[in-house]
């Protein structure tokens, strides 16, 4: 491959109209904060949106490189992200993996063990009770549990009105008794305790670099069983992705600034109200929301996309979480 390799991410360009008081700011371009951005500006009208990403590219973990003439993907997959892109109206080229999906390594000393992890939770649950027949009832009973569970997380709003958030517990029954519950315990509360069983289980947080026991166990149903459904890998380069959702949050008038480091989240009387940027002199502000149905998107704790802008008392309840200092 030659160094004349041109990745879609260098296509994508700062938009920043400069201004410092926005409807909504979002710190971090990966694909929480371009998913939040997209999510919001289909479904707000006339609102700014900045998104802040210190990084002269969009992708965050997700993202492709060259080097010394070749290319790098830090992505193996993506799970079935078909329903979002039809939804988006992203036009991606997608490759579907077929069969054994993914290859489990682990290593023990000098000893080395393969799993091969197949397309299809009933595959699954049947490999794995092949491979452990003393714990195939649990294994089956985790595996319908999950299923099940995570046909209700299909069934939620990503902007649930009041309504919406009265019938959860009625509508999703499962997802609410998990809310808090890690991977780490949703396994313990199966029974899961055979530390080699545990360890194929929790492919699916360690893939993305988190310890099951701080991995939401919604999440990492979330991400066993979409990529177990339908996975795909892009004809291009897996920085195709995030360059397409930056590109058209662009065009939907959301604007971008690169290499805009947020060393700080201002907050006055409990609300956030504003960021500084590693070298501006001011801060740039988030205004209040005049749109009556403007509310945190529903997302997951573990995604880190911050979206902050003022909020009355009955919207509260959206937590941020941040790593730049909250002022
Ligand atoms: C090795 C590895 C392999 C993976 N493989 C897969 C896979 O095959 N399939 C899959 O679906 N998932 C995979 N994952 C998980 C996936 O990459 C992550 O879940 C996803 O990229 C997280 O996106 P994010 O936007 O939440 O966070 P990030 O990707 O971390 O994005 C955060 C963004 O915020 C920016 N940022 C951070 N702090 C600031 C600040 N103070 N100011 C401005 N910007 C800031 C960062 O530069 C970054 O662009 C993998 C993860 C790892 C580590």
């Amino acid at each position: 491959m030659g160094e004349s390799i041109r990745l879609k991410k260098d296509e994508v360009h700062s938009n920043y109209g400069g201004e410092d008081t926005y409807d909504l700011l979002i710190i971090g371009a990966g694909i929480s904060g371009l998913a939040t951005g997209l999510m919001w500006v289909k479904n707000t009208e006339g609102k700014k949106t900045l998104l802040l990403e210190k990084n002269s590219y969009p992708g965050g973990y997700s993202t492709a490189y060259v080097r010394e003439g070749y290319v790098f993907e830090t992505t193996q997959l993506f799970p079935d992200i078909v329903d979002i892109l039809e939804y988006l109206g992203l036009e991606m080229n997608l490759k579907r993996y077929e069969g054994d999906f993914m290859r489990r390594i682990v290593v023990h000393g000098d000893e080395v063990d393969e799993y091969h992890i197949p397309t299809g939770p009933e595959h699954f649950a049947e490999y794995l009770a092949k491979l452990f027949p003393g714990e195939a009832d649990k294994i089956r009973k985790l595996i319908d549990y999950a299923v099940s569970m995570f046909s209700q997380v299909r069934k939620l709003k990503v902007i649930p009105t009041f309504r919406d958030k009265l019938i959860t517990p009625l509508k999703a029954p499962k997802v609410v008794a998990n809310l808090n519950r890690t991977y780490a315990s949703f396994l313990d509360k199966f029974g899961i305790t055979n530390p080699e069983l545990r360890e194929v289980m929790e492919t699916f947080t360690s893939f993305s670099g988190v310890p099951s026991a701080r991995a939401s166990s919604i999440l990492a149903i979330g991400a066993m069983l979409t990529s177990m459904t339908r996975c795909f890998r892009p004809y291009g380069f897996y920085d195709e992705f995030p360059a397409k959702m930056a590109l058209l949050f662009q065009e939907l008038q959301g604007e971008i600034r690169f290499n805009a480091e947020v060393e700080k989240i201002i907050v006055e009387d409990g609300k956030a109200v504003g960021v500084r940027v590693k070298g501006d002199d001011g801060m740039i502000q988030a205004q209040a929301p005049s749109h009556e149905n403007a509310c945190c998107p529903s997302l997951p704790a573990e995604i880190r996309a911050w979206a902050l802008w003022r909020h009355d008392e009955r919207d509260s309840g959206c937590g941020s979480s941040a790593q730049p200092d909250i002022q």
